[in-house]
């Protein structure tokens, strides 16, 4: 354990055991874990296990052997965040305190369906930075007796955001509009101080029935109860940290700095993903390459 220095920054790396980790997961795990040597700060490791239907113990076992083949280390207990419920459940409570969030009882089929109904053709209806086309609204204003037929029935259901209210909210604490500072780069290359863009994600899922949480609001609870004071992650992740910030305001939270780092592609110049299997950290070591073989694979 180092010392609590005051003014010692906190940086993480933050993986999600739900597959093998592959060249991007390197990257991104040595590009935080050598900044953090360079800052002289603190280097945490969080494991995001909250898709308890995805994530294995496997891959989290994984995880710790890849990362100690990489020469990363980190501060012990790591935070797993499927033992920490009860904290992203305090912050959904007070969020619907605020009147913040709603439970949509709608399943993929219904907002297809709404979005059909518009007339809009499914093509041009507009989607988040995830993918996901953004809500129709359907069960935003329902009535409270609709509300507890719904509840009576038993029907799934998720936690929205209410996005404009919630900037609206966001700007009137902070006294103008949210912001965040980029030391590394936004996919369009700006950095410096950058003005959220909650709007581009709708009304998006905070929470679940049965998970009190999201990415999202794990996130956010995470880096403050862990007092992270540098947030480096994918540049895929970017237009998150809108939401990231809007959550910290409202919650009263402190405000990290970020650094959102390139990503790394294969040949063809698409992202890795979990299945990219040549690109897998134990097939890569099965087939004999060493740690220092990987750096260089990175252009670390
Ligand atoms: N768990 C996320 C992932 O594996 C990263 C979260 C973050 O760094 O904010 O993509």
């Amino acid at each position: 354990m180092q010392d609590d220095k005051a003014g010692q920054d906190v940086l993480r790396f933050a993986p999600s055991p739900n597959g093998w980790l592959h060249l991007g997961h390197a990257y991104s795990a040595l590009f935080a874990h050598e900044m953090a040597q360079r800052l002289g700060a603190r280097f945490l490791l969080r494991i995001e296990d909250i898709d308890i239907g995805r994530c294995r113990p496997e891959y989290e076992e994984a995880i710790y052997e890849d990362l100690r083949w990489l020469g990363i280390d980190w501060e012990e207990p790591v935070r797993r965040q499927s033992e920490h419920f009860a904290d992203y459940e305090r912050h959904l409570k007070r969020l619907r305190d605020m009147g913040l969030v709603y439970p949509c009882f709608a399943t993929r089929k219904e907002i297809q369906d709404a979005i059909i109904a518009t007339g809009i053709p499914l093509q041009n209806w507009p989607v988040d930075p995830d993918g996901a086309p953004l809500y129709p609204g359907i069960y935003k204003d329902i009535s409270r007796e609709r509300l507890n037929d719904l509840l009576w029935d038993g029907r799934s259901y998720a936690w929205r955001l209410d996005t404009e209210k919630a900037r609206a909210e966001a700007e009137r604490i902070a006294g103008g509009p949210i912001t965040f500072i980029e030391e590394g780069e936004s996919p369009r290359g700006h950095k410096g101080r950058i003005t959220v863009q909650p709007e581009l994600f709708g009304d998006v899922v905070i929470a679940r029935k049965d998970v009190p949480t999201s990415y999202h609001l794990a996130v956010v609870t995470d880096d403050a109860l862990q007092g992270v004071t540098l947030v480096t992650r994918g540049q895929d992740l970017f237009p998150a940290t809108y939401i990231h910030r809007i959550l910290q305001v409202l919650l009263g939270l402190p405000e990290p700095r970020y650094h959102h780092h390139g990503l790394i592609r294969d040949e063809t110049g698409r992202r890795l993903s979990k299945s990219a299997r040549d690109m897998g950290l134990r097939e890569l070591r099965a087939a004999g390459h060493s740690p220092q073989d990987i750096r260089r694979m990175i252009g670390l």
